[in-house]
């Protein structure tokens, strides 16, 4: 029998119209929880006949109960979100609630419910062997904090989802991987000072850019220490300096470490046309580290779950998502994106200048790349005086 990708289906969650209501109520669309963007994202690999591959299996996304959610979660947060989730209440502004990034709307718990339940169905599928690994577009919400929303996050699946699993298999390690450009600040405080998860992050890190955490000193405490890694880039990092940075920390860490399971967050906003970063990868990085990933998961011999997380240009982070998935479930693209979702982009009046799976690298000022290429370089031998000795590095 073919072991199957489990890809997530999001259905009943874009079947819900809180999001509709919530850009009634605003001037401007949340970058995070809009229509276009949800369904632009999802409609590629649907009207690219994937949902029929038989390397592919879909199963549903369905509501965390409050028992999962208690396994990160606090009770009063919860609570809140699930009483005064559509309206607000006085205690809104003290969950990190009621604000432009975690707005309250209608069915806000439902919608932040579900990648949870899918994240952890997505993890026990693969400890059990029910699926070879598993992809969930609408998961990676890694802002939230055990008792507060930040960052378009209100419940943090990655953690819950590997809390349960270390839970049920208390002897095994997981390894969480976080390449979206923000800095995956909740799971690694979740994780801060346990050994059997280690958390590595590459993430833009400069003035001002959310969420500001995310240094290499961070490193972890307490039995954790040099189980929290942390690759800041400099706003402009390219493929060619990104690539560097990975195969010089995450894979040496990565071997050393032998994890039981990864937890891959693969947000698409490193993209060079994100609009709320300022890193300049292509489509080519994702595909590199798409198979790179599942040749170490394969090689390690360890479970493998996706999540999607940030990403706000849709298309761009439509095309992302597609070629993660097209390598994990061994599925080929098609030679172009289907002419349907083209004009779905259309409708939804988002720019399409090229239709393929490749584009053009910007390139970076001379005079930036020596200062990137400098600050890099410095990065990389903080971690290996850090973090590499840990690991018997
Ligand atoms: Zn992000």
């Amino acid at each position: 029998m073919v072991q199957k990708t489990a890809l997530f289906n999001p259905e009943e969650l874009l079947r819900m119209d809180g999001i509709d209501e919530l850009r009634r109520m605003r001037a401007e669309p949340n970058p995070f929880w809009n229509r276009p963007r949800l369904e632009v994202t999802w409609q590629l690999p649907v009207q690219s006949g994937f949902l029929e591959q038989r390397h592919i299996t879909l199963e549903p996304m369905r509501l965390a109960t409050r028992d999962e959610l208690l396994s990160y979660h606090d009770i009063s947060y919860i609570e809140t979100l699930e009483l005064f989730g559509n309206t607000g209440s006085a205690f809104s502004s003290r969950f990190g609630l009621d604000t432009d990034e975690c707005p309250v709307f209608q069915d806000v718990h439902r919608y932040a419910s579900y990648p949870v339940g899918a994240s952890i169905d997505a993890v026990m599928g693969v400890a059990e062997g029910r699926f070879r690994n598993a992809v969930s577009f609408y998961g990676g919400l890694h802002h939230a904090m055990e008792d507060k929303a930040a960052g378009f996050c209100y419940y943090n699946d990655c953690v819950v989802a590997i809390k349960r699993f270390r839970e049920r298999f208390p002897n095994k390690r997981v390894l969480y991987l976080d390449t979206d450009v923000h800095h995956g600040d909740g799971t690694q405080d979740a994780f801060y000072s346990d050994p059997n998860v280690l958390t590595i992050s590459m993430h833009e890190l400069s003035m001002g850019f959310f969420p500001g955490t995310g240094q290499p000193e961070e490193t972890g405490e307490g039995e954790g220490k040099g189980y929290s890694v942390n690759i800041p880039l400099p706003p402009l990092t390219g493929d060619v300096e990104f690539w560097g940075a990975f195969e010089d920390v995450v894979v040496p860490i990565w071997l050393a470490y032998k994890p039981d399971l990864v937890f891959w967050e693969v947000g698409g906003d490193a993209h060079m046309k994100d609009p709320l970063a300022d890193l300049m990868l292509t489509y080519d990085t994702y595909q590199r580290m798409a198979a790179t990933v599942k040749q170490l998961t394969h090689l390690m011999n360890s479970g493998l779950v996706v999540v999607g997380g940030g990403g706000y240009d849709p298309v761009a982070t439509a095309k992302i998502w597609m070629v993660v998935l097209s390598n994990i479930a061994d599925v080929p693209l098609p030679p172009t994106p289907p002419l349907d979702w083209i004009k779905l982009c259309q409708k939804y009046g988002l720019e399409m200048k090229r239709g393929g799976w490749t584009d053009r690298p910007i390139r970076t000022e001379e005079e930036h790349y020596p200062k990137i290429m400098r600050a890099l370089d410095e990065t990389i031998k903080k971690i290996r005086d850090l973090i590499f000795p840990i690991h018997g590095l």
